[in-house]
């Protein structure tokens, strides 16, 4: 291929990128789409939600057991009752970890995500490796992200689809005592709440 002509490429994106880009150039010339509201979209998803909210949604069942009962028992009320609802986001179902099971998410068919709590996914929940080996091999795939669990410790899979998605609470560390729900859900990460990693030890 020969790129000695001067016009300019967008040699700066990925093809992927490139590949949006010409798509919405195509949607927006045909009148299909407005661009201002495909940026609003993008922004709200990449700055106001995110995983943030999934994480005052764990601190609150950590502090606050008739929440966290509510949680149990229907996610999508309690989550809402946050103001967190909406696009992919409708149906939650939330899995406690406990000291004998650990919940692990994954969408083996595409890539459902909760992003009304976890904002949008990262690359690698998307990624056809992590789809199909968190099912055949969760152990070694937690491995991988750097969790090693006690071998009594069951590791429970969850496939989401588009009809209802997982949010995992994990175990609330040890020597976060009296800690108010701010303090706490800075100690809750995305992948604590996929199940790839625990909430982080409150020294650290
Ligand atoms: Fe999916």
């Amino acid at each position: 291929m020969s790129h000695d002509h001067d016009h300019h490429h967008d040699n700066d994106l990925d093809p992927m990128a490139a590949r949006v880009r010409a798509l919405e150039t195509i949607l927006t010339r045909k009148g299909l789409v407005d661009p201002a509201a495909i940026d609003a979209i993008v922004e709200t998803y990449e700055t106001k939600v995110g995983p943030r909210n999934g994480a005052r949604v764990v601190a609150k069942a950590w502090s606050d057991a008739s929440f966290a009962d509510w949680l149990r028992r229907d996610a999508t009320a309690a989550i809402a009752s946050l103001g967190y609802s909406g696009r992919q986001g409708e149906h939650m179902q939330a899995v406690f970890n406990t000291d004998k099971t650990h919940n692990l998410v994954v969408c083996t068919l595409c890539s459902c995500y909760p992003w009304s709590v976890l904002g949008l996914p990262p690359v690698w929940y998307k990624a056809p490796p992590y789809r199909s080996r968190a099912v055949i091999d969760p152990r070694g795939v937690l491995e991988e992200f750097g969790l090693t669990l006690p071998n009594d410790r069951k590791i429970r899979v969850w496939d989401s689809t588009a009809e209802l998605r997982y949010l995992v609470v994990p175990l609330r560390p040890v020597g976060a005592e009296g800690w108010d729900e701010e303090r706490l859900a800075d100690l809750v990460t995305r992948d604590s709440m996929i199940g790839t990693g625990l909430a982080l030890e409150p020294a650290a």
